[in-house]
């Protein structure tokens, strides 16, 4: 970008998690020239990223990590030499919902931005850009400025996202005012669009980048310098440059937009189920129209994962506090579909196996929220299996990538001691799909691992171990009915009529 600007020499990336590793991995990949250190306060994480075993899985991640790092790529838990050594800092820590308090359930949790942005103001000893890389309710970088602007001053635990901006400055001479009169902080928004099982090639080859920076002259010379970081592989014009509240909404909106095409298509699903419609052929017609297309029209259990949640609910919040209540009703009852729709395709398993679970065997097909990674938050696999737990069944789960010690963690209620040695009892993990499936009842598929397909396992093999009659329940829309069913198998698919 054809204004004067700093280039960038070294980046510190606070938070070593789904985000930060691949995306300033592949930063550090792309940009020999710039020194790249990702930090973390958990130690256990960044040693997991020194070793071989990193802490996440990615297709190609391992070999982005293994050709870069300890050249212009290091992990590190120092986070105050990171900081200090860095011209651009990452913020990309993580931002939960709100568990307990005002606005519990619904807002961002935007503790851990606070830190992280204290932490920084506290530390510099020279200018900084400071990117929002978390996803943040719209207005954040304004905190975020306030903080920078006044390391001094005490401010309370910001909780969740409040706008009554009164408080804090509004105008561009107050928004660049720096309490560190030497040092300049400039806060930018650089909201991340990767998605879980496909970060790298999503990070190769991004749709787009966006870059939110005050309309100030400072503003717009730090987003050319974070310009010109993407520029080491990204085309000049898929890098878009925007205002801040702009681009910290886009995330936002993204997300909101994706989750509810997923409950559009899974509200048909369940017409589909009640009519004799098939909701492949249904999203396929509606695709072609090129208005509308192909991508994210698959009915399955329903979404998962750490963000199309959270993001709505952050929206949801964010529109009550703006005192928006049809705004907030509209995004919440995407979530609330969603939650419908994983009831619904349970109250359909216990209603094909003669309405009782009592007793019987469940094989959980997958474990993680979707395929390719071994990500299992807010997966639609952990409230089916509570569900099975309700009813009474025992359940064996397989999943190729999930740790074991993590599906313990996903069942047990925080805070209930012991909890594990009982949900044991009901529960138990299987080394492959033919042991989790012999002498059960029925086989659920929540996850689209390909492993799972019958051209890949042996469903003769595993239709022989089951009891009679067996069951398929095809949460993911991944098998072919037809053939399965031709084995011997009772197959009942997400968005397709009762076949019992
Ligand atoms: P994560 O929980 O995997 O990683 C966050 C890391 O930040 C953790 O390792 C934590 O220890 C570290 N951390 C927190 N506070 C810190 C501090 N003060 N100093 C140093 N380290 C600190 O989270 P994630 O999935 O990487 O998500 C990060 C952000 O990116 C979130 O806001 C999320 O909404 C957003 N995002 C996530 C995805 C995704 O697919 N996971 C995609 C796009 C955007």
């Amino acid at each position: 970008i054809d204004i004067p600007h700093v280039t960038i020499k070294s980046i510190c990336c606070i938070g070593a998690g789904y985000v930060g590793g691949p995306t300033c991995a592949v930063i550090a990949h792309k940009n020999p020239h710039i020194k790249v250190t990702i930090v973390d306060l958990n130690a256990a994480r960044i040693a997991a990223w020194n070793s071989d075993e990193l802490p996440i899985y990615e297709p190609g991640l391992d070999e982005v990590v293994k050709s870069t790092r300890g050249k212009n790529l290091f992990f590190s838990t120092d986070v105050d030499a990171g900081i200090l050594e860095a011209d651009l800092i990452f913020v990309s820590v993580n931002t939960p919902t709100k568990i307990k308090g005002i606005g519990a359930g619904f807002a961002a949790d935007l503790g851990y931005v606070e830190s992280a942005t204290r932490k920084i103001a506290e530390v510099a000893k020279s200018d900084k850009i400071v990117v929002e890389k978390s996803t943040v309710p719209c207005r954040t970088a304004q905190s975020m400025r306030y903080i920078v602007s006044t390391p001094n001053l005490f401010l309370t635990h910001l909780g969740s996202f409040s706008t009554n901006t009164d408080a804090l400055p509004t105008r561009g001479s107050q928004l660049e005012a720096n309490a560190k009169p030497d040092i300049h902080f400039d806060i930018l928004s650089n909201p991340e669009f990767l998605a879980e099982g496909t970060a790298i090639s999503d990070l190769f080859y991004p749709d787009r980048v966006l870059i939110g920076s005050l309309d100030t002259e400072r503003g717009r010379s730090a987003a050319a310098s974070l310009a010109d970081v993407y520029a080491g592989w990204v085309a000049r014009d898929q890098i878009i440059t925007m205002n801040l509240w702009s681009s910290e909404l886009s995330k936002l909106a993204a997300n909101a937009l994706l989750a509810q095409r997923i409950s559009s298509i899974n509200a048909l699903s369940a017409i589909c189920e009640a009519t004799g419609a098939d909701i492949d052929e249904v999203s396929y017609a509606c695709g072609l129209d090129t208005r509308i297309g192909p991508k994210f029209l698959k009915a399955s259990v329903g979404f998962g994962g750490s963000c199309f949640q959270k993001d709505i609910l952050n929206l949801v919040y964010l529109s009550e506090s703006l005192h928006l209540p049809e705004v907030a009703t509209y995004w919440k009852q995407v979530v609330e579909m969603n939650e419908y729709q994983k009831r619904r395709f349970t109250n359909r398993v216990i209603s094909c196996l003669f309405n009782t679970l009592t007793g019987k065997k469940i094989a959980v097909f997958g474990f993680a929220f979707k395929k390719d990674t071994g990500d299992t938050r807010e997966s639609p696999a952990i409230t089916l299996v509570n569900y099975f737990r309700e009813e009474k069944a025992y359940i064996s789960i397989y999943d190729p990538k999930v740790e074991e010690s993590q599906v313990w963690m996903d069942l047990a209620e925080p805070g209930v001691v012991d909890e594990t040695e009982v949900i044991k009892k009901q529960v138990s993990i299987a080394a492959d799909p033919y042991e989790a499936a012999a002498g059960a009842d029925a086989i659920v598929i929540c996850t689209e691992w390909n492993d799972f397909r019958e051209t890949v396992l042996d469903y003769e093999r595993i239709y022989a171990s089951m009891k009679k009659p067996a069951f398929i329940f095809d949460g993911r829309l991944i098998l072919d009915a037809k053939k399965v069913s031709e084995i011997g198998f009772k197959v009942e698919t997400i968005g397709r009529p009762r076949t019992t």
